[in-house]
C-alpha cells in the first residue's frame, strides 16, 4: 500500500466513524473557547465543562473576566489541576484583549500567542473552531497515532503537525484533528492490545514501531510486577 493509499484509506475510514464532530469543549463563542482550552491542559475536556458553566455565567466577556478578582476565578475553576496559574492567565488574558484587542479574540495565530498561557496547539485550536481557519492542531494523542500510522517519524509535534498538513488535504484538516482525537479516545487503551483488530492499525500500523511498543510495555509491566513483589 502506498502512503498515498493508507492516507486515503484513514480518511475514509475515520469519516465512516466520526462523520459529525462537535467540538469536545462547551462554549459560544470565540473568547469562551479560548479560556476552555486554556483550562483543558493537563486535564480532561469533561472537567473542564463542568467548571465552566458556573465561569461563563459570571463572566461571559473578557470585559467581565477582566473585571474579577483572581482570586474569585480561581475559586470557580478549582476542581482542575494547576487552577491558581490558570486563574492568573485567564485573568491576564482578558485585560490583554480588553487592552489591545478593543475586547476581542484576535484570528490572528501570532497575536493569539502572545496572550498568555497560550501556545501553538491552543492558538490552532481557536483558529480551527472559533474561527474555521484551515489548521492541524497537534496533541501528543495525535502526535503518538500518526507516528504508529507511520504519517510521520514522531521527532516532535512540530513535525507531526509539518507532515499531516502535507499529508491530508487543507479542507480537511479541522475536521481531521478532531476525528483522530475521537479515534484515539474510543480505540487505543493505554495498554494491551491487539493492533491487528484495530481498524486502522491492521493495515497502516508499522510493525517495528508495534513491536517496540510492546517490547516497551513488558519492561514496564516487569518492573511494576517487581515492585509490587518488594
Ligand atoms: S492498534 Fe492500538 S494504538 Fe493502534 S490505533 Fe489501534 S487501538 Fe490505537
Amino acid at each position: 500500500m502506498t502512503k498515498a493509499e493508507k492516507v486515503q484509506r484513514i480518511q475514509e475510514i475515520l469519516e465512516d466513524l466520526y462523520p459529525e464532530t462537535p467540538v469536545p469543549l462547551d462554549h459560544s463563542d470565540a473568547f469562551t473557547l479560548l479560556v476552555a482550552v486554556l483550562l483543558s491542559a493537563q486535564t480532561t475536556d469533561k472537567k473542564v465543562n463542568e467548571v465552566t458553566p458556573a465561569l461563563f455565567e459570571r463572566a461571559p466577556t473578557p470585559q467581565a473576566m477582566a473585571a474579577l478578582e483572581v482570586d474569585e476565578i480561581r475559586q470557580l475553576i478549582r476542581q482542575i489541576g494547576l487552577a491558581p496559574t490558570k486563574a492568573k492567565r485567564v485573568r491576564q488574558l482578558a485585560e490583554i484583549l480588553v487592552d489591545q484587542h478593543g475586547g476581542r479574540v484576535p484570528a490572528d495565530p501570532e497575536a493569539l500567542e502572545a496572550l498568555p498561557g497560550v501556545g501553538h496547539k491552543t492558538a490552532s485550536v481557536v483558529l480551527a473552531q472559533a474561527f474555521g481557519v484551515p489548521s492541524f492542531p497537534v496533541d501528543t494523542h495525535i502526535h503518538r497515532l500518526c507516528w504508529r500510522w507511520g504519517l510521520s517519524d514522531g521527532r516532535n509535534v512540530e513535525q507531526t503537525e509539518r507532515d499531516c498538513k502535507r499529508l491530508f488535504p487543507r479542507d480537511r484538516w479541522n475536521k481531521l484533528h478532531l476525528q483522530i482525537i475521537f479515534f484515539g479516545r474510543e480505540h487505543c487503551p493505554a495498554r494491551a492490545h491487539d493492533p491487528a483488530v484495530c481498524p486502522i492499525c491492521a493495515f497502516a500500523g508499522v510493525r517495528k514501531r508495534q513491536a517496540a511498543e510492546a517490547r516497551t510495555a513488558r519492561i514496564e509491566d516487569a518492573i511494576r510486577l517487581a515492585r509490587q513483589g518488594r
